[in-house]
């Protein structure tokens, strides 16, 4: 008698939910980019113009910040070699934070900011440093996974809120007996582009005594006059407001920071697990930083928020769609809804075979038959591109 060696049973468990995937058209696949990123881009060999990355200013190949980088690599080396607590932290990283305080002094009391090396791991810091088991986490239901992952590792017990049903909010917070209450949302939402109510959040926080953790992912950057994000364009300021930023999307660089109160941040450098046990960022990646910050917030920055304000307008009013939904949205990202994973993996292909590459977003992204095109414009298209693009997805509907 002929016995499976167990490792081929496992892999087989693996390859039958792989092939379940497939069938579902939920079986995703990498695609291997060969130029820098920019609109135009060659992937897997096939030219095409992208409207799927988050460098909303195009500082990811800006010939000042790879300068930059190049220089802070020349001045500090490769690698930092140890996490921040041991011989990581460098003068490089303490300059950056120190700008990213200043760039939300106006809202924060106390600012201090601290770079982490991804946004995953700065929100895992915050949720799991600031609540325990013990805690109350009210979370959005359109959420990050790396808030949600956050949410979970922190033990804390956590409730769904939308933004459409504030006043039930209200009420869970009111019946919270938590010495420690989150309430916890993205600014804008990743698969969306609508902008969280945070006035209205900010004010429901400070009736109930509540810390409001914003992740700012795809705000900072672009929102608010200098780029300072989602709190400098509704000119928030309190001391209950934990702010995170990312790094990698409009910044074009990597990584990402939180601002809050001093003591917040002095918390998380000696609890925050994903800050303490992990190797620090390359120095050089927050030298780099710099300059996309001073990019950002002069007037260079301001003519790309620009810019990119006119593309979304020009997107929008070009698309005259019947049975597909364009999402209400201010921001670069611009979702249409389609419903179906299969009608939108199709949409995603059509648009490829045309030269326009856009994501496809299927669950579990996204909930059951919302499957969507996303669209992310960037400062670096030109209007051509956007003209292509809508009359692209028109013709597609006429089909
Ligand atoms: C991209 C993103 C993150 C993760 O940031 P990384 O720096 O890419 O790890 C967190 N939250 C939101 C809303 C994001 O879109």
């Amino acid at each position: 008698m002929q016995r499976t060696p167990p490792e081929f049973s496992l892999l087989g468990q693996l390859e039958d939910q792989l092939t379940s995937l497939s069938d579902q058209q939920l079986r995703r696949q990498l695609r291997e980019v060969q130029t820098p990123t920019a609109p135009s881009m060659v992937v897997d060999g096939e030219s095409l113009t992208a409207f799927c990355s988050n460098d909303y200013l195009g500082l990811a190949s800006d010939p000042r910040v790879i300068e930059a980088l190049r220089e802070g690599a020349l001045r500090y080396g490769a690698g930092s070699g140890a996490s921040h607590l041991i011989s990581g932290h460098s003068i490089a990283h303490a300059a950056l934070e120190a700008r990213l305080a200043e760039m939300q002094a106006s809202h924060l009391i106390n600012p201090r900011a601290l770079f982490f090396s991804t946004g995953y791991m700065a929100n895992l810091a915050v949720l799991t440093a600031l609540a325990g088991k013990d805690a109350d986490i009210f979370s959005e239901a359109l959420n990050h996974a790396s808030l949600i992952d956050g949410a979970r590792l922190s033990r804390a017990r956590v409730t769904i809120y939308t933004r459409d049903d504030l006043p039930a909010l209200d009420r869970q917070l009111a019946s919270s007996t938590a010495t420690t209450k989150l309430v916890v949302t993205d600014s804008v939402f990743s698969m969306e582009g609508a902008i969280a109510p945070l006035p209205e959040l900010l004010a429901l926080c400070e009736r109930h005594q509540a810390w409001l953790v914003v992740d700012d992912a795809h705000g900072f950057g672009v929102l608010g006059e200098h780029g300072a994000g989602v709190l400098q364009h509704f000119g928030l300021r309190s001391p209950q407001l934990v702010y995170i930023g990312t790094l990698g999307k409009a910044a074009g660089v990597a990584g990402a920071f939180v601002a809050a109160h001093a003591t917040v941040i002095e918390w998380l450098v000696q609890r925050a697990r994903t800050y303490i046990y992990t190797t620090a960022t390359p120095p050089a990646i927050a030298h780099a930083l710099l300059t996309s910050l001073d990019i950002i917030s002069g007037s260079d920055g301001i003519a790309r928020r620009q810019k990119l304000q006119a593309h979304i307008e020009q997107l929008r009013s070009a698309l005259r769609l019947r049975q597909w939904r364009l999402l209400v949205s201010e921001t670069p990202i611009q979702a249409i809804l389609i419903g179906a994973n299969q009608a939108s993996v199709q949409a995603g292909e059509s648009l490829r075979a045309q030269g326009l590459w856009v994501a496809a977003i299927r669950p579990p992204t996204v909930p059951k038959d919302t499957a969507r095109l996303r669209i992310t414009l960037s400062a670096a298209h030109e209007s051509e591109q956007i003209a292509h693009l809508a009359n692209a997805i028109g013709d597609m509907e006429e089909l």
